[in-house]
């Protein structure tokens, strides 16, 4: 008998701020089995909107490595697809209209504080430290709720934050991890939507384009989960749908360490010049926890 079509909808999200590694490349497996397992879709999306950090030779060498790995996808942008254009810089004006919805419902707010003022007015450790995450922005830097807002302008030149509903228990369940909980404004607090050099954060674009792109998996590496409850604040306050979350274990080097970008002797690049089959990297995947 011919099985229905899946609804399940996955990405796969890689940005072209350097070569990818073997934790990137772990989740991106997963991913694709994933959607795999459910007779899905995956969909490549070009996470493209670091300006500071973006190479074009790092977009060449993702499609490659993700191929050379043996991943596939349907929709993507060297393939099209319905919910084309796939790369996050062909997708300003999306973004620029979520902004406008969340300024008229006033719930953002300009911030011309810089992130030292930030530390320093919570007395956290200055640049250099070993910072995860974004730190909890303090309530006294807020303007007062129901304050009328500057107009965004035709080109954003301060920072935009999103007001955090204080105080409010977040949970999901996370299909990996089970369920997780956060208190808006003590786990994580006002966050950034727009940068004043006029482009829209992470969080707003991957909000935005999980739902545009209709997506019902994210799957996604465990130091994003902080950010899941952001992104799904954002998609309540712009009436869009939730998709599911899988967050995927870290992988650590052998000494314990989170593996990052910047561990070159791990980048699958260095790794298939030296001789190792994308066999061999997908069995130590499938034997990680
Ligand atoms: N482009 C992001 C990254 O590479 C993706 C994050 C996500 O999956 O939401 O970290």
């Amino acid at each position: 008998m011919v099985q229905p079509p899946s609804s399940y909808r996955g990405r796969l999200a890689p940005s072209p701020t350097g070569y990818l590694h073997l934790g990137h490349a772990r989740t991106f497996w997963l991913a694709a089995e994933r959607a795999r397992a459910a007779g899905g879709t995956v969909i490549l999306r070009n996470d493209d909107l670091d300006a500071a950090r973006f190479r074009l030779d790092f977009v060449d060498a993702m499609y490659e490595d993700l191929r050379w790995l043996g991943l596939t996808w349907s929709e993507g942008p060297d393939v099209g697809g319905p919910h084309a254009p796939y790369k996050q810089r062909e997708r300003l004006p999306i973004y620029r209209a979520a902004l406008a919805q969340l300024h008229a419902a006033g719930l953002i707010f300009p911030c011309t504080h810089t992130r030292k003022d930030v530390l320093e007015a919570i007395g956290a450790p200055h640049e250099g430290a070993a910072h995860d995450d974004e730190p909890v922005y303090p309530a006294s830097f807020r303007p007062p709720a129901g304050a009328p807002l500057p107009p965004l302008g035709d080109k954003v030149s301060v920072n935009w934050r999103f007001r955090v509903p204080d105080g409010e228990e977040l949970v999901f369940d996370d299909k990996r991890f089970g369920p997780q909980r956060a208190v808006a404004g003590r786990d994580f607090g006002d966050f950034l939507v727009w940068r004043k050099d006029d482009a829209p954060s992470y969080q707003l674009s991957c909000a935005v384009d999980d739902a545009a792109m209709r997506i019902t998996e994210v799957v996604r590496g465990a130091d994003l989960i902080r950010s899941t409850f952001r992104q799904l604040l954002l998609l309540r306050a712009l009436g869009l749908p939730a998709p599911d979350y899988y967050h995927c274990p870290l992988m650590l080097d052998d000494a314990g360490v989170r593996l990052a970008k910047r561990h070159d002797a791990l980048s699958l690049r260095t790794l298939r010049a030296q001789g190792v089959t994308p066999a061999e990297i997908i069995a130590k995947f499938s034997s990680e926890p």
